[in-house]
């Protein structure tokens, strides 16, 4: 029992992520659950709180624990993080080279991606973004397949086309770009991810002189829908721009 991950949702829809521990209790403003009754129920049950609020018990998904897992930096929103598995054409088996690591939510897609036949080598320069980011992968994640790097990616020493995928998700990306383009395969993958056109437009620019080639700019939209029949009609409140992706193809140097 001790460390196990469970997510408890309310009735308003409400999610509680949670580790159990021996004697624990979980704490909800509409009462208290002992985590012994939690685990008892398991996966799929229910239980209730002393003062009768239901909740319902669950294992985390991967999208669920991203979003609610404790943050060093701002996670890769999960609609985008898996448009970046689809992007990068990751398959089991895969290298992936990843900068920064941030709170560790992109990199638990890409290590579920890559499988526990592939690596992901990720990097992060801020010591304390890379120690939450290791918590909250191997919390969820318990196969070994991720190489945890502290430094800047500038400075890291990378084998010359060695990985099949490229993910950056840092403030500066253009940094980078003459590093991880060097490690990656030819005809493969660099997928960036920029909150700010103007960041999109640099990094297009710096590009230029690299054996890259700008494939596609996008965003990815999620619309929600409010179903509680007989209503029936898009959320009024979703969620509005996260970032632009920007997918480059790496040439062969001839
Ligand atoms: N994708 C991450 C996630 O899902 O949790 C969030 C990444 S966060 C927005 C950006 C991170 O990049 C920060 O933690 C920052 O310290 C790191 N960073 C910025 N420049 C870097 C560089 N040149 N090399 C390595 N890490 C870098």
């Amino acid at each position: 029992m001790e460390g196990e991950l469970f997510l408890l949702k309310d009735a308003k829809g409400r999610a509680f992520l949670i580790r159990l521990k021996e004697g624990g209790v979980f704490h909800h403003h509409r009462g208290t659950v002992p985590h012994e009754e939690i685990r008892k129920a398991g996966p799929g049950g229910k239980v209730w709180t002393h003062l009768g609020e239901e909740l319902s018990v669950h294992h985390p998904t991967l999208e669920e624990y991203l979003l609610h897992m404790r943050r060093s930096a701002t996670p890769t929103y999960p609609k985008d993080a898996s448009a970046m598995v689809t992007l990068l054409d990751l398959a089991p088996g895969m290298r992936v080279l990843e900068a920064g690591t941030g709170s560790g939510g992109l990199t638990l897609f890409l290590a579920r991606a890559v499988g526990p036949t592939g690596l992901v080598e990720s990097y992060e320069k801020r010591p304390q973004h890379l120690a939450q980011a290791e918590a909250n992968v191997k919390a969820f994640w318990q196969v070994e397949n991720v190489r945890f790097h502290l430094g800047s990616l500038e400075e890291a020493s990378l084998e010359p086309e060695s990985v099949h995928g490229v993910a950056l998700d840092l403030m500066e990306p253009w940094k980078v770009l003459a590093k991880a383009t060097g490690a990656l395969k030819p005809d493969r993958f660099l997928v960036a991810y920029l909150p700010n056109i103007t960041q999109v437009l640099e990094l297009v620019q710096r590009a230029e002189g690299l054996p890259l080639k700008l494939e596609r700019v996008l965003e990815v939209a999620w619309r929600e829908w409010e179903i509680r029949l007989p209503v029936a009609h898009p959320r009024f409140q979703q969620v509005g721009h996260t970032a632009f992706l920007v997918v480059f193809r790496k040439w062969k140097d001839c």
